[in-house]
């Protein structure tokens, strides 16, 4: 579509970033363009009035980029799920492994409650390992997670099919596909 063929020509690939071997897709162009962050946030709000979200998680850093504007326009909340040692108030938190070592997520614990229908949004999809853990992380809050939507997943890498075993039924969402 042309939303779609707008949102990949705004994506700049950055050889051997963050090391040696690895194509990063950085979406900065996209941001700097109004219009075409235009078409992804509204592309986002559709996602989320069909999933019928009642709050937005945006994952650090650039899931907040992404689900800040989609919450305004789809007058949800929005809830930040950070790396550990951000948040000020009482956490839950979540570890997941890297290819070399591991990380950990947190939420604030009385963002969440049981009657919320989260929609989680970042940028890329990658090994799905940040996404896995944050579907985990958000469950144990008590919330439901209604779905994960993405501007760009990597199919090379794998990560759909480790996020659909942890959402369980609810949609992956990406926007663009490489
Ligand atoms: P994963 O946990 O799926 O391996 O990695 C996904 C996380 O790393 C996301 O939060 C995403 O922002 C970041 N990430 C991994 N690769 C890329 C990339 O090529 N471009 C961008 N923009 N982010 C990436």
């Amino acid at each position: 579509t042309d939303a779609a063929a707008l949102l990949l020509s705004r994506i700049r690939d950055v050889e051997d970033h963050p090391e040696p071997g690895v194509m990063f897709k950085d979406i900065t162009p996209l941001l700097a363009d109004p219009k075409a962050f235009a078409v992804l946030s509204d592309a986002l709000a559709v996602i989320a009035g069909a999933t019928g979200a009642t709050k937005i998680v945006g994952l650090e850093a650039r899931g907040f980029i992404l689900g800040a504007p989609v919450a305004v326009q789809a007058g949800l909340g929005f809830i930040p799920v950070r790396k550990a040692g951000k948040l000020p108030g009482a956490t839950l938190s979540q570890a997941y492994d890297l290819e070399y070592g591991s990380a950990e997520i947190e939420v604030h614990a009385e963002d969440l409650t049981t009657t919320d229908r989260v929609l989680v949004i970042d940028d890329v999809l990658a090994t799905g390992g940040t996404a896995e853990a944050s579907v985990r992380l958000i469950r144990r809050a008590g919330a439901e997670v209604v779905g994960l939507a993405v501007l760009m997943e990597l199919g090379f890498l794998g990560g759909r099919a480790r996020v659909e075993s942890a959402l369980a039924g609810a949609p992956l969402e990406a926007l663009l596909r490489l």
